[in-house]
């Protein structure tokens, strides 16, 4: 029988999982299918508690329901506790498995080990509260900062990192706001001018074109791992959960890129 696996989301119709997903499945030989799920959120529990019985391994939560994918669960790793909310859900034994691959995708995705250093995290949004928390559990000196400075304090306090009323040098920064998703987004809504350039810049934002964030590293010089790398790393990670089958990251990635909608 085939196997199932989607992305619920609201709205889900640019998600790019499925081309990843898919091209995986096909490279290892397992009869499985990745599907777009669209489902409201008064609808989300009821619609994942129906979907084991409808031949799903599992399931991707994207925006709105993160944490409300936590909360579905029977239980859930310490990543998806610490940061609140859940991207990875799978159902084996009658109960459901909630994760955070975003979290450890971010780690993967870094072209060095951030223990010891100094990191800055733009933006406390649900992003921001994974990369941060990450970013502080694989020892690195987490700061964070956010257009809305209040929500940075509350984050910072409640994950015990450092909270910054203006973006400070930093070896690696990592751009977790929606600045850049909107192609008219200019690099002076996130206030970099006068920061020295990191060593690695992490742009979590993807779509069809290079980011103001992204260009900003490369003109200093750094590293830049770009949004799209790092959703083939959570997708890796949940791919793996799910099948028990080591990832084709190559692959993975090619149909990332080659996916047309953003
Ligand atoms: P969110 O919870 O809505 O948070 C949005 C964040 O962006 C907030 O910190 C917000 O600051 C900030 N922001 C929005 N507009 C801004 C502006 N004009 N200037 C400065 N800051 C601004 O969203 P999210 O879930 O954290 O996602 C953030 C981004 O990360 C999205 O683009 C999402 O697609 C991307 N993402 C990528 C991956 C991946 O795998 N590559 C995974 C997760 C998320 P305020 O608090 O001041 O509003």
């Amino acid at each position: 029988m085939l196997t199932l696996v989607g992305v619920l989301g609201h709205p889900v119709g640019h998600s790019r999982s499925p081309a990843i997903h898919n091209a995986a499945f096909t490279a290892v030989g397992l009869d499985w299918r990745y599907v777009k799920l669209p489902v409201e959120p008064e609808l989300f529990a009821e619609t994942v508690r129906a979907l084991p019985d409808s031949g799903y391994r599992g399931a991707n939560a994207t925006i709105p329901h993160k944490e409300a994918a936590l909360a579905v669960a029977d239980e859930a790793s310490d990543a998806a506790r610490a940061i609140g909310a859940a991207n990875t859900l799978t159902f084996e034994d009658g109960r459901i498995h909630a994760d955070n691959t975003d979290a450890a995708g971010l780690l993967a995705a870094l072209p060095e080990d951030p223990r010891g250093m100094a990191a800055l995290v733009l933006g406390a949004g649900g992003a921001g509260r994974a990369a941060a928390w990450a970013l502080r559990e694989a020892g690195a000196e987490v700061s964070l900062w956010n257009r809305t400075p209040e929500r940075a304090a509350a984050l910072a306090g409640e994950l015990g990192v450092a909270h910054v009323v203006a973006p400070v040098a930093a070896d690696l920064v990592v751009n977790a706001t929606s600045v850049g998703l909107d192609s008219g987004d200019g690099i002076e809504e996130l206030p970099l001018a006068w920061v020295d350039p990191p060593r690695v810049a992490v742009e979590l934002v993807y779509g069809a074109h290079e980011t103001p964030f992204q260009a900003w590293g490369d003109a200093g010089g750094a590293a830049v791992v770009d949004g799209l790398e790092v959703l083939v790393r959570q997708g890796a990670l949940a791919f793996e959960r799910w099948t028990g089958a080591e990832a084709p990251l190559d692959l993975m990635r090619r149909a990332a890129r080659a996916s047309s909608s953003t």
